[in-house]
């Protein structure tokens, strides 16, 4: 039996956040690809586009006007996937078939009037604006219902049907699967160590610097060890911060920065540099000890 090394031989990660198990196949790394490669496409986009549902003053599905709004503008989701004044009824509970109706509501946040930007492309005070958004929705629906949620799509392949930059919050009843397992989870850690489990792991993160991305004073971007994607980073603050209105000033200016830095679309590096770009995202794998 051979000594084990994390980058040849598969394994199995925990993520103690949902309690799955990730499995880790470094070798096939090394494999030879023949299959599709994206191309890094530049598409260019016109700052203003006459056809985009939401693009300032232009016309919506449903026959509502945009105002000529200047920074970022929020409504409704026209074909929301959750309605407000769904009524609350338990429609089966047949052990098998068990379903119950949700209320909630969804909201589209354009980030820029811009057509031709992305959020790394804008402005740090401009992301700072977005950020400042993000808190006030969360704040404002989190009064109202249990669950809110701030989130991107973006691309063609992700389902996004709009290239203007664009975000969306959902606010509902009940609590997702994810956060539900992940809320459960950080519980189970706090009553069995007496602190947040995100706390303990930025604090190990820091002291191993492994896979930290970036830092500053306030935040911490990281690989994290149970990664189920190369890409995939994790952003935590410096301190503990329940949720997005408790940030400070300073913190949203911060995260802003750290938003912009990290979206930054690699198509625009050099070859060299995005080589660069991923030997420092892969080399958790080589280096995880
Ligand atoms: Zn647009």
């Amino acid at each position: 039996m051979s000594l084990f090394r994390p980058s040849d031989h598969p394994h199995r990660r925990y993520n103690p956040l949902t309690g799955d198990w990730i499995t880790v196949s470094p070798h096939r790394t090394k494999r030879p690809w023949k299959g599709q490669i994206e191309r890094s496409l530049r598409e260019s986009r016109p700052a203003y586009d006459p056809g985009c549902y939401l693009c300032p003053g232009n016309t919506r599905a449903d026959g509502a006007v945009n105002p000529p709004y200047a920074s970022t503008f929020v409504f409704t989701n026209d074909f929301a996937a959750l309605l407000p004044d769904t009524p609350h009824v338990l429609l089966d509970q047949a052990p098998l078939l068990r379903a119950e109706t949700e209320r909630g509501t969804c909201r589209v946040i354009c980030f820029s009037p811009r057509h031709d930007l992305t959020l790394a492309e804008m402005p740090v005070p401009e992301v700072r604006s977005v950020i400042d958004l993000w808190a006030d929705q969360v704040e404002e629906l989190g009064e109202v219902y249990r669950w809110v949620q701030v989130f991107e799509n973006r691309g063609e392949i992700m389902g996004s049907s709009n290239p203007h930059p664009h975000g969306q919050v959902w606010a509902g009843d009940a609590l997702p699967n994810e956060p539900a397992k992940e809320d459960e989870h950080q519980r189970a850690y706090f009553e069995q160590y007496g602190r947040p489990l995100l706390i303990a792991y930025a604090e190990l993160e820091m002291e191993k610097q492994v896979r930290v991305i970036a830092r500053n004073e306030h935040w911490l971007v990281v690989v994290p060890y149970w990664a189920l994607w190369p890409f995939e980073t994790l952003i935590l603050p410096r301190r503990h911060v329940l949720r997005l209105p408790e940030l400070v000033s300073a913190e949203r200016d911060a995260l802003a920065r750290g938003l912009c830095s990290l979206a930054t679309p690699r198509a625009l590096l050099s070859p060299v540099a995005q080589i660069r770009h991923r030997q420092e995202v892969h080399g958790w794998l080589r280096d995880a000890g």
